[in-house]
């Protein structure tokens, strides 16, 4: 494995780094506040990641490519790794690794209220949580390329991450569309909510949040049942259209 350690105190330093330099290079990303991002950004955050943290281990071993995939839909995690399950048979100019990353939890940071713990590190703003994300990912191509394999409940990811980045929890605490109706909407699953349909006041139930919420509504009509034989019609809401009903 990779013996790389660096202490809070240049973790930090090596971070901005990262950021100031991104900063530097991005046409969209000039400052904390995250509004747009294209895949070329992330590219340059692998280059200068690479350089400032890894030393360049990515530049001298790893001769595939990282691809990028930017989603508006990834609400439950922010970040995710895909490798191809045979990379240990792939030539190594063959292996393409895809970090995809959902960009709806960084536009939003700002909406969200309460603490944004992100790996067990409190951020700032949208890109400081973009990026901690981004580190976390690259962990896991790290363990890809050097074990074919790679899962961050494990070990041995945890104290890489901890070593090369500082963090403390594998995990993206990280709000997403469900904390934003816990939040700033006081709503949760199960609660009975209201919202207007074609001009008309709907009563309903809120079983689910992803992208939007899902909201099931009484009517005879419907073609969903519960257990009970209530029939119901399904609705996907924009959160910001939902009230708590009363
Ligand atoms: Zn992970």
């Amino acid at each position: 494995m990779l013996k790389i350690k660096y202490d809070h105190a240049s973790i930090k330093t090596k971070r901005k780094a990262v950021r100031e330099s991104l900063w530097r290079e991005s046409k969209n990303i000039k400052s904390g506040t995250m509004d747009c991002i294209s895949p070329l950004d992330l590219h340059i955050l692998y280059e200068h990641y690479d350089k400032i943290f890894f030393k360049s281990w990515f530049r001298d071993n790893f001769k595939g490519q990282i691809l990028y995939e930017l989603s508006p839909r990834m609400t439950k995690s922010a970040g995710k790794t895909k490798c191809p399950k045979n990379i240990g048979q792939m030539q190594p100019d063959e292996v393409k690794v895809i970090i995809a990353i959902g960009v709806d939890f960084f536009f939003k940071y700002n909406q969200l209220v309460g603490s944004k713990n992100v790996c067990g590190l409190e951020t700032h703003n949208g890109l400081e949580a973009l990026q901690i994300v981004f580190e976390h990912e690259l962990i896991h191509v790290l363990e890809f390329l050097l074990f074919h394999t790679s899962s961050c409940n494990k070990q041995r990811f945890k104290e890489t991450a901890k070593n090369i980045f500082g963090h403390s929890q594998s995990h993206h605490h990280i709000p997403t569309n469900l904390t934003l109706a816990r939040e700033k909407y006081g709503i949760n699953i199960g609660d009975k909510v209201q919202f207007v349909f074609k001009d008309k006041p709907l009563t309903g139930l809120l079983v689910n949040v992803t992208k939007r919420a899902t909201v099931m509504v009484e009517n005879l009509a419907g073609e969903y049942v519960d257990k009970n034989g209530t029939k119901y019609e399904k609705y996907y809401v924009p959160l910001e259209r939902l009230a708590k009903a009363r």
